[in-house]
């Protein structure tokens, strides 16, 4: 038997690649499972027969994603134009918890660079999030400047892109996969495209990795959690924990709270706090519907 990565689905057949090669697979023998137990991304052992592969064996799966199905994925990169639209750092925040909650990382793509002015507010925010420790690249669709910071990353790794519209996601899947055009499940797009009626995903080998075809987390809920839980996703938090008056304090409207101290003291970057509390209100929200 030999291992590898399944890459698509379709018409009934599995496409594998292993050994440097894709692997024409059906389900014969051992499988009758509906479609969506197969992702692309699931790791699989196939045996090769005499026309087609049959897939002997799927490994359970580290994490999946549902719309678009995808297994395993490593990371998502996070594409936000610096400039036309401007960013959207709610969105930006609620992605990265997102990701981060699916055991994804995180690696953050900021296009558009030939059309941005350096501004220094702007810069202190961007300076923020790469302290936060969240990978950081800035690159032009245009020019190419800053791809080759990108592509190393793909290496080894299946990648999801994610983003809001207009961002420079296709472009940017262009210009690293030859040949690949990204599928949107945007439907206006869609529409004016008339093609990619499909839904269904397909990883493209580039750069030694695999990067999927259909952007990732389009929806805008947060993951369930707990209302504590929420500030372990603001790592600037990390520092303030346990010095807090109240030991429960969710740093919101308690007095004598060290993180808004920190915010305060400009410490914390205001925005991201105030997405905190936003983000407070909705978990309590959420947690109420259980
Ligand atoms: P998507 O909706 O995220 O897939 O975004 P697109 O790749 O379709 O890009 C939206 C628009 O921005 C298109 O008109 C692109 O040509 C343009 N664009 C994308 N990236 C860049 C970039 O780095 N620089 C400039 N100047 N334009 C870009
Ligand atoms: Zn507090």
């Amino acid at each position: 038997m030999i291992e590898g990565i399944l890459l698509k689905g379709y018409g009934g057949f599995y496409y594998v690649l292993a050994e440097d090669r894709v692997w024409e697979c059906s389900l014969r023998g051992r499988f009758r499972v509906r479609d969506q137990d197969f992702f692309p991304g699931d790791r699989v052992a196939i045996l090769p027969g005499r026309k087609v592969a049959t897939i002997e064996k799927v490994e359970s799966r580290r994490n999946s994603l549902v719309r678009p199905s995808v297994a395993n994925v490593d990371q998502a990169l996070l594409v936000f134009a610096m400039v036309s639209p401007q960013p959207d750092l709610n969105l930006l925040d609620r992605l990265l918890i997102q990701v981060i909650g699916a055991g994804i990382k995180p690696f953050l793509v900021l296009t558009k660079f030939d059309l941005w002015r350096p501004a220094r507010e702007e810069e202190a925010v961007w300076q923020a999030y790469a302290r936060l420790g969240y990978l950081l690249a800035r690159v032009s669709n245009k020019t190419g400047e800053g791809l080759d910071r990108v592509r190393p990353v793909l290496r080894g790794r299946i990648t999801v892109l994610a983003g809001p519209s207009g961002a420079g996601k296709s472009s940017l899947t262009n210009l690293l996969v030859p040949g690949m055009e990204l599928k949107t499940g945007d439907v206006s797009r869609k529409l004016k495209r008339g093609r990619h009626t499909t839904r269904h995903v397909e990883l493209f080998e580039c750069e030694g990795g695999l990067v999927a075809d259909t952007p990732g987390f389009s929806a805008l809920d947060l993951p369930a959690m707990k209302r504590e839980e929420l500030a372990g996703f603001f790592p600037e938090m990390d520092p303030y924990r346990g010095l807090c008056r109240f030991k429960s304090c969710l740093h919101d409207r308690e007095p004598e709270c060290a993180v808004k101290r920190a915010v305060a003291a400009g410490d914390i970057l205001a925005p991201r706090y105030d997405h905190y509390r936003q983000f407070l209100q909705e978990v309590i929200a959420a947690e109420r519907r259980y």
